[in-house]
């Protein structure tokens, strides 16, 4: 193994709610679903299955088949984990074994719009403590206060409210926290 490769740092990314756009996207099916369309404001502080009038509708469309294959992008976020590459292993890390029909669809998502990360840099698993690099960016505290290395909290409406946790409130934020640390290596 060459010097550089041997240094180089890893970073978990998480799909929903940081390259892919489930809030955008669950207002869209609600409003697809009930003629109602809600103001964002409703899902600030609050868990996402908790946010609509209906408080089934999110755990039904995340069962629904296409769900997740038809989600849109986090702005800033192919080409951000593109650049990121360059100097560090970037694996996407989802929990998808929660919703098991997600599997081939977040696999197709990804081939989309990802296309140049390698299968072997995807991990679809059920609990992300078992995930030991060295920096996850991720919307939900389930994963970002068990996490073993610098967990990177992406901004997403549920989690407001949260203070514990190093925020990044978009891509352009992450690029300039692993500018700093691309100079110092
Ligand atoms: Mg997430």
């Amino acid at each position: 193994m060459d010097e550089k490769a041997s240094h180089r740092l890893s970073i978990a990314v998480d799909m929903d709610g940081v390259i892919a756009d489930t809030e955008t996207h669950f207002i869209q099916y609600y409003e697809k679903e009930s003629g109602e369309r809600v103001d964002r404001k409703i899902m600030l502080g609050v868990p996402e299955s908790q946010a609509f009038p209906d408080k089934t509708a999110v755990q039904r469309y995340v069962r629904t088949p296409g769900f997740f294959r038809t989600l849109p992008l986090i702005q800033g976020s192919v080409a951000a984990v593109k650049s990121l590459m360059e100097d560090f292993d970037v694996y996407i890390v989802s929990a998808a074994m929660e919703f098991p029909l997600s599997l081939y669809e977040k696999k197709q998502w990804l081939e989309e719009h990802f296309p140049f990360i390698s299968w072997r840099n995807i991990v679809f698993c059920g609990d992300k403590s078992i995930i030991k690099t060295d920096y996850l960016i991720d919307d939900h505290l389930k994963n970002l206060d068990n996490f073993s290395g610098t967990p990177l909290m992406f901004h997403a409406a549920h989690n407001i409210l949260v203070n514990h946790h190093r925020r990044m409130n978009n891509w352009e934020e992450i690029l300039d926290f692993f500018k700093e640390l691309r100079k110092t290596k």
